[in-house]
């Protein structure tokens, strides 16, 4: 094999619940507007289906670690999230095989940065800045998969007040629509992830503030905001 030109960069890892090995991270791929009631707050028309965006795989914010506060923002937003591991790869798959392609679920936040997200739409440009920027995707430890996928509650705390509560069972896509979705436009692969979006109370973190979150069923999430 080749000698890299520079060091090659490190693979981004979750762990897996139990102990039993890490999963390796190919890319992030994010359900947007996949609740009504939060489509409603971010002033969406409710009609329209939900959107994939993605964040890169060093994204991530392994278990136990803090995310920064980011650059260039005063309005960093936490999005708690039911998340899937693809462990099987699929392209085309239709809902009824799509849980085939599942290895576990996560708790993650998509952490937002409002402001830019909202000067994009206004533009009409991408939300990268806004979205995928480092350190924008904490997430829990991976618990394999069950005979089905997780259906309960899904919350997040800062600093102890419940700011998000709501149900999977609300979802407007549930989690095989969502990965026979991906897997039109995307060749899926063992080491994606699937953020599949998030229900309302979304709102501002800061710097010092501590996140606590959960997913009936697959586990708990908790970070604090670092810097700023
Ligand atoms: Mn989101």
């Amino acid at each position: 094999m080749a000698d890299f030109v520079i060091a090659p960069p490190p693979l981004a890892v979750v762990p897996v619940a139990g102990g039993q090995g890490g999963f390796p991270v190919r890319r992030i791929l994010c359900v947007g507007r996949n609740y009504a009631a939060h489509a409603r707050e971010m002033g969406a028309d409710t009609r329209e289906p939900p959107f994939f965006f993605t964040k890169p795989a060093d994204a991530v914010v392994a278990p136990g670690r803090d995310p920064a506060y980011p650059s260039r923002t005063a309005n960093l937003h936490h999005e708690i999230e039911l998340v899937v591991a693809i462990g099987r790869p699929g392209r085309d798959v239709a809902p009824e095989e799509a849980l085939s392609l599942v290895y576990g679920y996560a708790v993650g936040v998509d952490l937002t940065r409002r402001d830019l997200q909202n000067a994009a739409k206004d533009k009409g440009h991408p939300w990268d800045a806004g979205k995928a920027f480092d350190e924008s995707a904490p997430i829990s430890a991976i618990a394999p998969a069950g005979a089905a996928p997780p259906a309960g509650r899904i919350w997040l705390s800062v600093n102890g007040d419940v700011k998000q509560d709501g149900r999977l069972a609300d979802m407007i896509w549930n989690v095989p629509e969502i990965v026979a979705e991906a897997s039109k436009l995307w060749a899926l692969a063992p080491g994606d992830l699937v953020f599949t979006g998030t229900p309302e109370g979304v709102g501002p973190l800061r710097p010092g503030d501590r996140v606590e979150g959960g997913v009936e069923g697959v586990g708990t999430i908790g970070f604090t905001v670092a810097g700023g």
